[in-house]
């Protein structure tokens, strides 16, 4: 397998070359060449791997099809390592819940819970495989990493958490002061690892994102300290979620003749983007419904076919914070495949056009007219009064408390049901952690799960530092050896 840029350029790589790369040379996204296609035999035999496997066997025949520059051995044992049920709470790692009524036949949806991992929200099911990935590609090339980067929060505590006490990798991980939920700075200041560190900035999130932009853009010191991040562009990232589309699809259905539809709460589009290329390998999905909250970038793409980033005045700060982009850095995949792979069109919409303009349209585009069949896209937009709603009512009729990201899911699918076909929503976080919102909706503090009872007492390991390039950089350097 090789893989090439969405902006056409000749290189091909191997797998572990793109592993530690972001962006490829002409600024697009990898992609591997081609989707392998599983037909009627091979979609069963993987059924079998997930029923006698579990979720590690499935994972490493998934990745296998991507993956050829590991051998065989090691990829399986990666694998093994990563998706424990000491690792994420369950032995099926990722099993569905329907949301069934008292004396209803059928649920009228499942939630497949991704969210059990360490840090609760579902970016630890690729992270924690990208930390197993790391240590043993930096090891095999005898090289270090340190990883810079910005979180708001999901982000930079699955990469934490992922990356502790790994052999050969540093995370510096920068933070608004501040600005984070009270549970999600307990959860990555208490980290005390010493290969973790924690750096809260005083400014907001965007001059967490300057700052590591002007340090990766000082080329001779991101050589020279070896700088690299794990953003939700990275193509292992999305690898490692594709492999949950198969394992709530073989747990919702009996057979491989059957459908499923998934919703998918979306921000960078990096999760429903897995769910995409799933499909294209020839899992049987039915509808891919992208979930959007206030920041609807992405379902106003899908309705009208113009895509519009949005400035900072109009991106709005939700209560479903992960979701909250101005420009989904993942989109460029799926509209590389929507433009049947024509690198030049790729590069002229999302490159300079994009910068300069703001926006694209394809609604002229027959191509996009097609795009819902063709690809099974639906989308739709939830807001604060929905989520409150949604949460109320879940909890109300099913005993279940969802959490924000997840309720934008539930709210955005129950317009897209179907009654022929199961669907699943994927739970991308727990409430607690966003436990005002539970609060405002419910009148009561979200459930905890025990092993986070008094993180907020534990101690912590946090810098606190000016918003100023030169004194980061300094910081790195000392803790570079
Ligand atoms: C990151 C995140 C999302 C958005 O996922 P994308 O891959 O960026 O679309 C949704 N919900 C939660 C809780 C997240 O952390």
């Amino acid at each position: 397998m090789r893989y090439l840029s969405t902006r056409g350029h000749a290189d091909r790589k191997q797998f572990c070359e793109i592993l530690l790369e972001g962006l490829a040379p002409d600024g697009g996204l990898y992609l591997p060449e081609s989707y392998p296609q599983l037909d009627a035999a091979r979609l069963q035999a993987l059924r079998q791997v997930w029923q006698s496997r579990g979720y590690a066997g499935l994972a490493f025949e998934v990745l296998s099809l991507y993956i050829d520059d590991i051998p065989a051995a090691d990829l399986k044992a990666l694998c093994e390592k990563t998706y424990t049920e000491a690792v994420f709470g369950t032995p099926q790692i990722v099993p569905l819940k329907p949301l069934q009524a008292a004396g209803h036949a059928r649920p009228e949806m499942f939630l497949e819970a991704l969210s059990n991992g360490p840090t609760l929200a579902f970016k630890d099911m690729a992270m924690q495989l990208l930390g197993n990935l790391f240590e043993y590609e930096l090891a095999r090339r005898g090289e270090e990493l340190n990883i810079l980067g910005a979180t708001s929060g999901d982000t930079g505590s699955a990469a934490e958490y992922a990356m502790r006490g790994k052999a050969g990798v540093r995370v510096f991980m920068t933070s608004p002061n501040g600005r984070m939920s009270p549970f999600q700075q307990a959860q990555m200041f208490s980290l005390l690892d010493e290969n973790i560190h924690n750096i809260a900035i005083d400014g907001v999130f965007d001059d967490c994102q300057d700052i590591v932009k002007a340090v990766s853009n000082d080329l001779d010191f991101k050589r020279q300290y070896k700088i690299g991040t794990v953003n939700s562009i990275n193509w292992a990232r999305l690898l490692a979620q594709v492999v949950y589309y198969f394992a709530g699809y073989f747990q919702a259905t009996q057979s491989n003749d059957q459908k499923v539809s998934f919703t998918v709460p979306s921000g960078n589009f990096g999760n429903v983007c897995a769910g995409h290329v799933a499909r294209m390998m020839g899992l049987p999905i039915d509808r891919l419904v992208v979930a959007t909250n206030e920041n609807d970038v992405l379902d106003e793409f899908f309705r009208t076919g113009v895509y519009r980033v949005r400035g900072t005045a109009d991106t709005h700060e939700t209560s479903s914070p992960s979701m909250d982009i101005s420009k989904a850095s993942n989109f460029e995949r799926f509209v590389f495949d929507l433009l049947e792979r024509d690198g030049d069109q790729t590069k002229a919409i999302f490159g300079e056009g994009l910068s300069r303009q703001g926006f694209f349209d394809l609604s002229g585009d027959p191509r996009f007219a097609q795009a819902a069949t063709t690809y099974g896209f639906d989308s739709g937009r939830s807001t604060h009064a929905d989520r409150l709603q949604t949460i109320q009512q879940v909890f109300a009729a099913y005993g279940m408390m969802i959490d924000t990201h997840t309720a934008d899911g539930v709210k955005v699918a129950k317009e897209h049901l179907n009654p022929q076909v199961p669907m699943i929503v994927l739970e991308t976080a727990l409430p607690i952690k966003f436990a005002s919102t539970i609060v405002e909706a419910l009148g009561r503090e979200p459930v905890r799960p025990p092993q986070f009872e008094g993180i907020e007492q534990l101690p912590k390991r946090v810098q606190v530092m000016p918003a100023d390039v030169a004194q980061i950089k300094s910081y790195i350097a000392q803790h570079c050896d």
